[in-house]
């Protein structure tokens, strides 16, 4: 990935607006190999760290599609960011 890419979690919790939490029920990424692919290759992807910690911060509580085994299940985006960092405010 580009250093200067940003992710779809990230700009979509950005045009939900900031201020507010509890803002998410559900999200899932996917990614397609572009314009000539077929639709058989979308995959569902996973968060990145720094998304699942916005997630965490904007959606708590809220399920994450993930790909599993091949297979997109629900999860809590809190089991994919164990022992987050709290900053204590
Ligand atoms: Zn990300």
């Amino acid at each position: 990935m580009a250093r200067i890419a940003l992710c779809a979690e990230a700009v979509a919790i950005g045009e939900m607006g900031s201020r507010s939490r509890d803002m998410v029920d559900t999200i899932v990424a996917v990614i397609s190999p572009g314009e000539d692919g077929a639709p058989q290759d979308v995959h569902v992807v996973s968060p990145c760290g720094m998304c699942r910690e916005l997630l965490s911060d904007y959606g708590p509580g809220a399920s994450v599609i993930i790909e599993r085994d091949g297979r997109p299940v629900r999860v809590k985006v809190e089991s994919l960011l164990p022992d987050k960092f709290e900053s204590g405010d």
